[in-house]
């Protein structure tokens, strides 16, 4: 399997050429709720190999708690979030579901700085929690 995916208007396409994600993860960290508008981000992590990017993007970020540098990248005609990159970590891309589409491949396994979660937020209970920040996801290939 392979995903495949644009931002709304068009000008941003990914294509990933692995069969499934590293890891898939809502992040309800601050700077994730401000991005996505009061919710968590939906993210779906990949090897940085298997994921291209065509089109014009943005990009702004901030330091993490851990000093890590977080750049998320963005149409800058629609403003659609694409992916996420962690300097801590260059071999992984974390794509944005939304621009994926919401197959079930990419259904979210884990839910992460649920610490700063609103106390309106409705978090699966099925899905495995982090108050802060998980371990890295190790890539396992086969
Ligand atoms: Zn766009
Ligand atoms: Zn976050």
């Amino acid at each position: 399997m392979a995903f495949a995916g644009q931002c709304a208007c068009g000008q941003v396409k990914v294509a990933v050429k692995a069969d499934a994600p590293v890891a898939t993860r809502q992040c309800w960290c601050r700077q994730c709720q401000q991005l996505a508008a009061g919710g968590p981000t939906h993210n779906a992590i990949f090897d940085a190999g298997d994921v291209t990017v065509t089109g014009d993007t943005a990009s702004s970020g901030w330091t993490a708690a851990s000093g890590n540098t977080l750049t998320y990248y963005f149409c800058p005609s629609c403003g659609t979030q694409v992916y996420g990159q962690s300097s801590a970590r260059m071999h992984l891309k974390t794509v944005r579901i939304g621009v994926l589409g919401a197959t079930p491949a990419l259904r979210p396994q884990m839910a992460i700085w649920t610490a700063e979660a609103p106390e309106w937020a409705m978090i699966d209970p099925a899905l495995e929690r982090h108050a802060g920040q998980p371990p890295a996801p190790v890539i396992a290939k086969d």
